[in-house]
């Protein structure tokens, strides 16, 4: 399916840090770990590659849901890799991270989501090396047992995106659920535990459904926000409806500050993972 794009405008330019690049993508191919730098096709994957970081997908690398935006493959689920902490915490140590990202596939199939798992790494991350560790879950199901399960192994982040306004779920998120995402976010909110969302804009919703959007999560409890530009991976996938002008994610941060966010990365190549070591340890540390 093909479907005609605006033009690409000229601030989507992607930033490559020379250095570690073929160092970092080695080491984790070596391990047999995954990325969603590389599943997801980010953008970034130059500068964060570059500066030795990266943001690990665990949980296997196909994924039991179809967001329609989503590069991660899609289809049936692979057994869980019980070694796949270790190597995790392994890959952590030799890249000498000081904060560690840890995302998944969505798994329906597991009763717990997935979140003993994650617990798993959390731990391993924390016996291996001294990085402070952010989770970016999906929404297991609005299970607070498995939110629990994870916060108990107290990550320092806890995130789990939004991703876009309600009125487009059911085409951009099919098998998610804004009330219940919303739900997930404000139980983990409860806990002492910096939580952090995110949106893609540029799937042709609103300013005024943003903005609602971002008085919701501010209302639930959430401190940490990031706003980027969506990026069509291929031609299968939704087509960007609007290139979103830097000023206008500008007005989306005056909003979000005066909504009483504390962490806020706004702008056309910011990622839900992008230089997330600054909302935990300062603008210093990306
Ligand atoms: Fe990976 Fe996040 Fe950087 Fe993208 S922004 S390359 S997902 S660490
Ligand atoms: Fe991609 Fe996550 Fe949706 Fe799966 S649940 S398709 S990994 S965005």
């Amino acid at each position: 399916m093909t479907t005609s794009q605006p033009a690409r405008p000229p601030w989507l330019v992607q930033r490559v840090a020379p250095g570690s690049f073929e160092k970092v993508s080695g080491l984790l191919g070596g391990l047999g770990l995954h990325t969603v730098c590389q599943s997801a096709h980010c953008p970034n994957i130059g500068e964060c590659f570059g500066h030795g970081t990266a943001t690990f997908l665990v949980l296997g690398s196909v994924c039991t849901r179809r967001c329609r935006f989503c590069a991660v493959p899609k289809g049936e689920p692979v057994p869980l890799d019980p070694g796949e902490p270790a190597r995790v915490a392994q890959a952590a140590a030799a890249l000498g991270l000081r904060h560690a990202v840890v995302t998944s596939v969505t798994r329906d199939d597991l009763p717990d989501g997935g979140a003993a798992h994650f617990a798993a790494v959390i731990a391993a991350i924390r016996a291996a090396c001294g990085a402070s560790v952010e989770v970016l879950t999906p929404d297991f199901g609005g299970s607070e047992a498995s939110l629990e399960t994870v916060l108990a192994a107290r990550p320092e982040v806890f995130n789990h995106n939004l991703e876009t306004v309600p009125r487009l779920y059911p085409s951009v998120r099919p098998g998610a659920d804004y009330r219940r995402s919303l739900g997930l976010l404000a139980a983990a909110a409860r806990r002492p535990v910096l939580v952090k969302s995110g949106l893609m804009l540029g799937l042709g919703e609103q300013e005024d459904e943003v903005r609602a959007v971002l008085a919701d999560l501010a209302a639930a409890g959430v401190r940490a926000l990031t706003l980027g530009q969506y990026l069509r991976p291929s031609d299968s996938h939704l087509p960007v409806v609007e290139y979103i002008h830097p000023d206008a994610f500008r007005r989306y941060e005056e909003t979000a500050r005066s909504l009483g966010f504390d962490h806020i990365a706004a702008g056309p190549l910011v990622r839900s993972s992008y230089h997330a070591a600054a909302f935990v340890n300062g603008p210093e540390n990306v």
